[in-house]
């Protein structure tokens, strides 16, 4: 039987090129520096870089590295993609020290790469959930500790605020990093078709908006009601569990800064698992089309202490 590592782009750089390649220039090489698409010659002989083309535009040399989270990395292409396969099949995550451990690169280099994959996950949702009258679940949750929040005395006050978004229908859900009810409607109300059918719990904040909308459904929490009829919140706070199990066994939790790529990160498997259609090639690709433009250098993700 053969592992799901072993095709051939895993192990052989000339391979993980070709991959990559095939799927960031569909329609052939395009120059990272001018724009161009023609008069590009792929550099041979055994001296040159893998994967070196040079534009006879503007006369420079490029790979399919550069502009995308691979730039400036000196980690051969085959061990980045064996560390995204890791990153998107693992239903909890992976822990820098898992990934230092399984590819043999150093620690340091194994907590870029995985930040960086998160940028590559960011996709930024784009369309409107619920569209066509679906049913989008709405929930928020609390995570971890706010930067520079004291010693909590009770209450949510202390802790990070993540809110959900799950259309029904489609499977897609979206993560958000908020401060607070007027960051939470104004999500709700920039992310949702008008002819959806909102699903919330009683929050006051969720009755303000709720009238924007086809319908609205709330559940009773505080009274116990956890569903009536189709009226429920069980999806969103499911996708929950798993992010929250996620961040306290496999990454003992994140500083408040990159919460928003931790999200990106559960966000992605949530919306691309096996239940949406969703297979490991199909996975692939998705992390592949968010590559280009997300270069992150060490000081841009703020290093950790
Ligand atoms: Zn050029």
């Amino acid at each position: 039987m053969a592992s799901a590592l072993s095709a051939k782009h895993f192990h052989d750089e000339a391979a993980a090129f070709a991959y990559v390649e095939a799927r960031v220039w569909p329609e052939g090489p395009t120059c990272p520096h001018c724009g161009g698409v023609e008069r590009i010659s792929k550099m041979g002989g055994k001296s040159t870089r893998q994967g070196l083309y040079k534009c006879y535009q503007c006369r420079k040399p490029f790979t399919v590295r550069m502009g995308t989270i691979f730039e400036a990395s000196h980690v051969p292409l085959h061990i980045w993609l064996q560390a995204m396969y890791l990153v998107a099949g693992s239903k909890k995550g992976i822990s820098s020290n898992q990934l230092h451990r399984t590819l043999g690169v150093t620690l340091k280099t194994a907590w870029f790469m995985a930040h960086r994959i998160r940028e590559a996950m960011r996709d930024g949702g784009l369309g409107l959930l619920g569209e066509g009258g679906g049913a989008v679940e709405v929930d928020e949750t609390y995570i971890g500790r706010k930067a520079g929040a004291g010693n909590p005395k009770g209450g949510w006050g202390h802790k990070m605020t993540v809110l959900g978004l799950i259309d029904r229908n489609t499977g897609e859900g979206r993560y958000f990093h908020v401060d607070g009810g007027k960051e939470i409607q104004s999500i709700v109300l920039a992310n949702l078709s008008r002819e959806a059918r909102l699903m919330t719990d009683e929050h006051v904040m969720y009755k303000r908006i709720g009238r924007e909308f086809a319908e609205h459904g709330a559940v009773h929490h505080y009274n116990k009601e956890y569903a009536r009829g189709d009226i429920t919140t069980n999806t969103v706070e499911g996708a929950f569990s798993i992010f929250k199990r996620g961040m306290r066994g496999v990454y003992q939790f994140c500083a408040e800064k990159h919460l928003h790529r931790y999200l990106a990160e559960f966000e992605f498997r949530y919306s691309n698992r096996e239940a949406t259609g969703c297979n490991d090639e199909d996975r692939a690709n998705a992390m592949l089309r968010g590559i280009v433009g997300k270069r992150l250098t060490y000081q841009t993700i703020g290093a950790r202490a």
